[in-house]
């Protein structure tokens, strides 16, 4: 028999749960478990999964010896553009407030754990005093990732032993990591039967809270648009002096890939064969920027991450200030950053930025519901970007394309 797909699973649960929200209002104890250790699995691969995915990112570049000019000018791509991305979410959910006045259904209410009133204070909280206290706080994720770029950093400045096994050991680990995501993956359907059911079934109003769903889908993929037919355009046009819709051409069937497939990862042999064939980039580019990009570049994960946090916000009735506000930006890059290529990576990235700013994590639940959807339009922009940076880059290096 062949297996059903796991976005179909997923919407299978979705319309059994609000079934069973609606016609078993009083038993749903019976399966709102599901969905409650569904999110502690979540919670329990966070610290490690960015822990090893961070620390091999950044181990892996110093190895490669590459952090030149080359290195910087991607790195400076990369989170230019994912910037981008997220003040563009940042300012459509503003705008459109699709969180406020929604009625999620969320228990608790929140009282905000405030983090810090000036900039300098977060910076210095940055810093962990007791880096293992970090580890079993949820809320100091920013100083687990500051201590892992600092630890994948000094791997490679130790001797060549060290380097060799420390870089290994962390691949070693992040591949177990990856593995076990993909695991806990698996049974997001039964996470979002238990957390559906759970929350339509204390829902009063269900029309209501399906247009606030609706509102928030529709706001993450206008930014979504934005970015990716209006912002990376102009970049390519002005900055790369290529011409975007060739280059969309060259590409189109690694984005089509993107999209079904919701990993840049599983994309990566595409984008790479696409890149050098049909945009002319060379290997050299390609095989430099690519890989990396698929990593740590994600503009649309970026700026979902950031559209999800603020809308979770608004449904708690919690108004962020600005300074709060700045960290859902900057932990929104760096989730980006630590999210692995793989589906729904950037799901279990949100749950950090809640705990940066202090929001519950069963915020997740309804968000989790519609997650895969809003995926593919995701990893369809974070591909995008990736190509868009190696033909800017390799035109900065003075090659000459065929786009
Ligand atoms: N699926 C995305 C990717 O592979 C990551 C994410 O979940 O946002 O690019």
């Amino acid at each position: 028999m062949r297996k059903i797909q796991l976005h179909w699973q997923i919407l299978i649960a979705f319309i059994l749960a609000i079934l069973y929200g609606i016609f078993f209002k009083e038993h749903v104890n019976y399966v709102s478990w599901m969905g409650e250790i569904f999110l502690r699995a979540l919670k329990m691969i966070i610290i490690p999964l960015v822990l090893s995915s961070i620390i091999c990112g950044v181990a892996n570049i110093g190895n490669a010896e590459n952090l030149g000019r080359l290195g910087l000018k991607t790195m400076l791509y990369y989170i230019m553009t994912s910037i981008f991305a997220i003040l563009t979410g940042l300012f459509l959910v503003n705008i459109f407030k699709p969180g406020v006045g929604a009625d999620l259904n969320l228990g608790q209410k929140v009282d905000l754990e405030v983090i810090g009133d000036s900039l300098g204070d977060v910076l210095i909280r940055i810093v962990p005093d007791n880096i293992f206290l970090s580890f079993s706080h949820n809320t100091q994720m920013l100083s687990v990732i500051f201590f892992a770029i600092l630890f994948g950093y000094f791997i490679t400045r130790t001797g060549k032993k060290s380097q060799q096994v420390m870089t290994e050991f962390f691949n070693a680990v992040f591949d177990v990591m990856m593995k076990l995501t993909l695991f806990i993956i698996k049974f997001t359907p039964l996470g979002i039967f238990g957390l559906v059911a759970e929350k339509v079934a204390g829902q009063d109003d269900l029309i209501g809270l399906m247009q606030s769903m609706g509102l928030y889908m529709l706001v993450v993929l206008m930014a979504l648009f934005m970015h990716g037919f209006i912002t990376l355009p102009l970049i390519t046009r002005f900055i790369g002096k290529v011409n975007p819709l060739k280059h969309f051409n060259a590409v189109k069937t690694p984005l089509i890939t993107a999209f079904s497939t919701s990993s840049s990862n599983a994309t990566l042999p595409l984008t790479i064969q696409a890149v050098e064939e049909n945009d002319g980039v060379s290997n050299k580019i390609s095989s430099f920027t690519l890989p990396l990009g698929a990593t740590i570049n994600m503009d649309g994960t970026a700026l979902y991450e950031c559209v999800a946090v603020m809308f979770i916000a608004q449904a708690y009735g919690v108004e962020l200030t600005i300074m709060q506000q700045i960290m859902v930006v900057v932990t929104a890059l760096l989730a980006s950053i630590g999210a692995a290529g793989i589906p729904m990576a950037g799901l279990v990235m949100i749950t950090i930025i809640l705990t940066v700013v202090g929001l519950p994590l069963e915020g997740v639940g309804l968000i989790l519901a519609v997650d895969r959807i809003l995926d593919m339009f995701r990893t369809a922009t974070n591909v995008w970007s990736d190509s868009c940076g190696a033909v800017v880059i390799a035109k900065s290096e003075g090659e000459t394309l065929k786009v």
